[in-house]
């Protein structure tokens, strides 16, 4: 038998330690040296699975909260994944950002930090990890990196992309530059760290309309997200350059199944992001990012509502609001359920697929980002 990259990394990381690590200090200590750090990213065994009585009471507090998304019959397979995450959190000082989008048993029992892509590389930057586990999109992974360019950025599965980052080049702005010169280029936070790189500033779906009208010039291009920037354009009187990327998962609303919602339930509230499309969006109560999604429900407490949006995040606005009636439209990112409990687990403890950034690009595209953020919400 050959010897597999597990073996390779094994006897790597041994002839490392052996060469430069003489210090045997405890793995868990305050002060992170190299050598515990070292020590804490070797690659760990993978732990017993078996869902016994034991653990089946040790959960039951972390089920009872999401007993009405996470059926029954699934949990003795999700339970004992969850606690070997969360063990081995622990012991490689990691964060799980979860989006959104995760689905519930990522969402809420793994996730300790969860909200929009923004959000999450934000609030990392302010906890004291080495590791940070994206439980995302590779883009959102980029983000996260260029935030905390000290931390280790891992993604549980490295083919997770978006249709929306997947649409524009970083070659294509500089053409786009060439076509309009002189106009500023605005980029949606989802995008490549190497397009972020080309970029003026960045943008998310609650402030893009701020930033557009930050220039205080009267034509902007707003990019990759069609719809999105259609949508802010209705709002001002800044003449806003599209190109034609698009979210697979919100184009595929149409008015009309919004219509039949409301015909099926005269009084239903129907929110959605401002990814759909524009006559989506004309017929929706409201239309913000998803984080002023979850606002909206928290603060309306509407009796029953729709979320146009990705399907996990009714769920998991649910756990927290059990007065609320969600009616569920189920289009899914087959990029976010990519991620699953399997491949955080094994992410965590092989130390895999690490996400790096090219020093060159991300300096830049880091400036883009930081212009958004000095700007507020
Ligand atoms: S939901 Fe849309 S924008 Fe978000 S990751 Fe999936 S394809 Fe990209």
């Amino acid at each position: 038998m050959g010897v597999g990259v597990f073996d390779l990394y094994n006897m790597l990381t041994m002839s490392i330690k052996e060469a430069e690590m003489p210090d045997t200090g405890e793995i868990n200590s305050a002060v992170a040296t190299p050598a515990t750090k070292a020590r804490r990213f070797e690659p760990s065994e993978m732990p017993d699975l078996e869902y016994t009585p034991g653990l089946a009471k040790e959960m039951a507090p972390l089920y009872e909260k999401v007993k009405h998304v996470v059926p029954s019959i699934e949990w003795p397979f999700f339970a004992p994944k969850i606690k070997a995450i969360n063990e081995l959190k622990k012991t490689r000082n990691a964060v799980i950002l979860a989006h959104n989008y995760q689905t519930p048993e990522i969402f809420h029992c793994v996730g300790d930090i969860v909200g929009d892509s923004l959000q999450l590389a934000k609030e990392a930057a302010r906890v004291d990890a080495d590791v940070i586990v994206q439980c995302g999109v590779h883009f959102m992974a980029e983000t996260s990196k260029l935030l905390n360019p000290d931390k280790t950025i891992l993604i549980p599965d490295v083919k997770a992309g978006c249709s929306l980052a997947e649409s524009i080049t970083g070659a294509d702005i500089r053409l786009l530059r060439q076509q309009y010169p002189g106009v500023p280029v605005v980029t949606y936070v989802n995008t490549s760290a190497e397009v972020k790189a080309e970029s003026d500033i960045c943008c998310t779906s609650s402030n893009a309309l701020k930033v557009i009208e930050s220039f205080g010039v009267d034509r902007v291009m707003c990019l990759p997200d069609e719809f999105l920037a259609q949508n802010i354009a209705k709002q001002t009187k800044v003449k806003v350059i599209t190109w034609k990327g698009h979210c697979e998962v919100h184009e595929r609303f149409t008015p009309e199944e919004l219509r039949a919602y409301r015909r099926d339930d005269p009084n239903i509230v129907i929110i959605a992001h401002p990814e759909c499309p524009p006559d989506v969006v004309a017929e929706a109560d409201f239309s913000g990012s998803t984080s002023g999604m979850i606002n909206w429900v928290k603060t309306n407490q509407p009796k029953r509502v729709v979320m146009v949006t990705e399907c996990s995040m009714s769920d998991n606005v649910a756990v927290e609001n059990p007065n609320v009636e969600f009616v569920r439209p189920c289009n899914l990112c087959p990029h976010m359920k990519r991620i699953t409990l399997d491949n955080i687990l094994e992410s965590l403890l092989y130390m895999k697929e690490e996400v790096t950034v090219d020093p060159l690009i991300a300096g830049r595209a880091r400036l883009a980002v930081e212009r958004m953020i000095n700007l507020g919400n």
